[in-house]
């Protein structure tokens, strides 16, 4: 008799965003002449830099030809695109990373979720809370957790690091022995950043610990401070314990087109006992086995997209996207301190979140704000409990709509 993973039945429903399309729906039928602003999903809005779209075009024309067609490619990704990455990405920085270090991927998303594959089912996990729902729902699936807790809208034998106003949204070092630790710089949802010393606390952890860093950097294009790493690796020792999640879609647009990579330092081993025998396992051979086994690769023509991205053009075209989202940013962050608001994060990532006004919780005032002001946020409470409390809205939207929807909650007050 057929079984299925069991684990697939402790996953809580992710209402969230279907919750808010439903709710949103329902409210432009019975409104049908109200012109609604969605500041809430994370997807970008403007078109992919021209230098990609050219990229991408010649490497279909190459395709065609019986000279230049190529059929499956290297499972790790092309050695053209992983080069421009060593290079621009890492070298630039004064990290050395290597070639074979670097895992072309079709996003994040699959990376994050993905790279539990590698790992023991006995690990303990932390994630912070709030949180990108992905870590977290990986683990149920893959039986990393316990059963989900109503009492605390939480799952058994998870460690949550709150992260909030009152610690700055920086999570704590765990009390608890955890072993792979998820961390996202900057952050969606809140948008906080780490120093290069705070990032720097928890791989000494890690190193103390034994522990492993699964380090999301899919924001790294929007920091614009100085002192705070662009990449895990700029923290001595981090090649040790740390793994580096990438992703072109937020920063060149590339959400529809799927691109990103991860990074898996040879450095980084796991002492295992083996049939009573102590070994050293390479993180980075396990990963190479699991994706020439369950990965094809990314198709040459995204990959050669992907490149153009750090041509000269292709450089100056992201970084026009990128300060228009982030002029967006600021609009939002001074309109919203106009109208009285709190916020956070909006200086180093595309998100700003904001405290709820005391009367509301982040369901209701999603209400308040799409009958009032017609405007799409997302409720902080979907992204973890101690998101209660909190709204996030994103930057990604266009110029026009951003201002109009600040300024009808200007008018709010
Ligand atoms: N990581 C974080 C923190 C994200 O917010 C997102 C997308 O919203 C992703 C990863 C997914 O990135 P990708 O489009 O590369 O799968």
């Amino acid at each position: 008799m057929i079984h299925i993973n069991k684990n697939y039945l402790k996953l809580q429903d992710s209402y969230l965003f279907s919750t808010i399309a439903k709710k949103v729906a329902d409210y432009t039928t019975k409104n049908p002449d109200k012109k609604v602003i969605k500041l809430g999903i994370g997807d970008v809005t403007l078109p992919l830099a021209n230098a990609c779209v050219e990229a991408m075009k010649k490497a279909a024309d190459e395709m065609g030809q019986k000279e230049t067609f190529r059929g499956y490619g290297p499972e790790q990704g092309y050695d053209f695109l992983r080069e421009k990455i060593v290079e621009n990405d890492y070298k630039k920085r004064g990290v050395n990373i290597e070639k074979d270090e670097i895992f072309i991927s079709d996003g994040a998303k699959c990376d994050t979720g993905n790279i539990g594959d590698i790992f023991g089912v006995e690990n303990i996990i932390a994630i912070t809370d709030p949180v990108y729902p992905v870590y977290l729902d990986t683990n149920v699936m893959a039986g990393r957790t316990g059963e989900y807790n109503k009492q605390n809208n939480k799952f058994d034998e998870v460690v949550y690091m709150p992260v909030t106003a009152e610690n700055n949204f920086i999570p704590e070092l765990p009390k608890e022995k955890v072993d792979m630790i998820y961390l996202c710089f900057p952050n969606n949802p809140t948008g906080t950043v780490l120093t290069k010393a705070e990032l720097k606390k928890w791989v000494d952890y890690a190193k103390r610990e034994k522990a492993i860093i699964l380090y999301d950097s899919a924001y790294e294009a929007f920091i614009q401070e100085e002192n705070v790493p662009h990449t895990i690796f700029e923290v001595e020792g981090a090649k040790e314990v740390a793994i580096e999640f990438r992703s072109f879609s937020k920063t060149a647009g590339f959400t529809g087109t799927r691109c990103g990579y991860v990074v898996i330092p040879k450095e980084l081993k796991v002492e295992e006992v083996v049939n009573g025998q102590k070994i050293e396992v390479s993180i980075n051979n396990l990963w190479n086995r699991r994706q020439c086994t369950k990965f094809n690769g990314v198709s040459y023509i995204t990959q050669k997209g992907a490149e153009a991205v750090y041509t000269e053009e292709g450089q100056k075209q992201i970084k026009e996207n990128i300060n228009y989202y982030m002029e967006n940013a600021k609009i939002i962050s001074e309109g919203l301190k106009e109208a009285g608001y709190e916020i956070f994060g909006g200086k180093n990532a595309p998100y700003i979140w904001l405290k709820v006004p005391k009367q509301y919780t982040s369901w209701e005032f999603f209400d308040y704000l799409l009958e009032n002001a017609n405007v799409v946020g997302t409720p902080g409470a979907g992204f973890g409990p101690s998101g209660e409390g909190y709204f996030r809205l994103t930057a990604f939207g266009t110029r026009e709509n951003t201002k109009e929807a600040i300024e009808r909650i200007k008018n709010l007050k």
